[in-house]
């Protein structure tokens, strides 16, 4: 979906703008701006759509009714400020100032403070499967910069005896957050999830009723439902393929996080592929069996963690896992071709393309 989003490039980047009456059943499908509808009055059913370039990524909002042109501005800013806080790459952002100032404790704004504060919780109850403190063997496997390489083993092995995000010193009086000499950060498996949630409760706030926010896809939030009341469809990528989809979920106020292989990885000299979502048990890319987890739930911070998390865990542990937590929901797909479906959504869950017969379980909160 990520390719499909560049796309977007091609549009007006950066600018709210009334869009005609195309459907908005389709999270991956950017639309064109047709005229403004300033000075005019605004139908409750009247989209407005928004393109940002944010977290490194292509983001397509779209909202409906007489508020959103104003309230997607505001969104698009608050995108952009987020970004500015949490990206590693970028030069004075919270992020690169904590990995620059390893061993020294760095007053971080209240908002990084909070999202460092969850991911590490959300670590700790993934038995640190979710370790935000990974970004050293990214860098060594080439994912930031797509300068991609194989790191060797020793190389692996003493990144790794930095990466441990229970060692982060969290000073919630002060604001200050400390890394151990030698760890850094990259938030980048909660920050779009975390995004999405203040984006709904912005436009909420704002007084839409409704909105689709797909935040490059792998964070995909949907504010109530569509403007004539029927539930948005959501598509789910096909990991095998990123012409077609695995499946179409039916919803109304949720967020979909999907992790999958498929959206950032290289083919090694050896004709292995390598993708971003490391295990930190390993430093290596996650092989738990999983190729694409999608958490859907109200809390999209907890689902993009958890999304990352049930990618590195596998189908038995995210059971596991599901069935002590019963807070939200999941869709696992394997290099098997079989579907695993939690029962609170499989009544909204329709597999697509490939999948249509692929072997499908619903899991049960009562084993067996
Ligand atoms: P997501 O697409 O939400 O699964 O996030 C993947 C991104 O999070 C990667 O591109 C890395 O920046 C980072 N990452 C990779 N593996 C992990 C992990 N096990 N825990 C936390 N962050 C990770
Ligand atoms: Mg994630």
């Amino acid at each position: 979906m990520k390719r499909t989003l560049s796309l977007f490039l091609c549009l007006c980047l950066l600018t709210a703008c009334a869009a005609g009456d195309s459907p908005a059943s389709d999270a991956s499908t950017p639309t064109e701006a047709t005229e403004s509808a300033a000075n005019t009055e605004v139908a409750a059913d009247a989209e407005f759509t928004a393109q940002v370039f944010a977290m490194d990524t292509y983001m397509d909002l779209k909202a409906y009714g007489p508020a959103a042109e104003a309230a997607l501005a505001a969104a698009q800013e608050r995108l952009t400020a987020l970004d500015a806080l949490f990206s590693a790459t970028t030069e004075g952002s919270d992020v690169s100032r904590l990995n620059a100032a390893a061993g020294e404790p760095v007053t971080v704004d209240a908002e990084t403070f909070s999202l460092i504060q969850q991911a590490v919780a959300l670590g700790a109850s993934t038995d640190g499967a979710l370790d935000i403190t990974l970004y050293p063997l990214s860098k060594a496997w080439g994912f930031p910069t797509q300068e991609y390489a194989i790191p060797d083993e020793a190389t692996i092995q003493a990144l790794l005896a930095h990466v441990d995000s229970s060692q982060i010193v969290l000073d919630e009086a002060a604001s200050t957050v400390q890394l151990p000499e030698g760890m850094e950060l990259d938030l980048g498996a909660v920050a779009k999830g975390y995004a999405g949630d203040v984006l709904a409760a912005d436009l909420k706030a704002a007084g839409v009723t409704s909105a689709l926010l797909n935040l490059g896809g792998s964070t995909i939030r949907v504010v109530g439902s569509k403007p004539d009341g029927s539930e948005w469809r959501i598509a789910l990528q096909d990991p095998e393929d990123e012409s077609a989809y695995a499946g179409g979920l039916a919803l109304t106020d949720a967020v979909v996080d999907t992790s999958g292989g498929y959206e950032r990885y290289f083919v090694g000299e050896d004709g292995v592929t390598y993708w971003h979502i490391l295990d930190p048990e390993t430093g290596a890319p996650a092989r738990s069996g999983v190729i694409s987890a999608t958490i859907i739930s109200e809390n999209g911070l907890a689902g993009d963690g958890l999304s990352t998390a049930c990618f590195v865990m596998g189908v038995e542990d995210t059971i596991a896992y599901w069935r002590a937590q019963q807070d939200f929901e999941f869709i696992l797909i394997t290099d098997a071709h079989e579907l695993y479906v939690s029962e609170g959504i499989a009544d909204s869950f329709e597999p697509l393309g490939n999948y249509a017969d692929a072997p499908l379980t619903v899991v049960t909160y009562e084993e067996g």
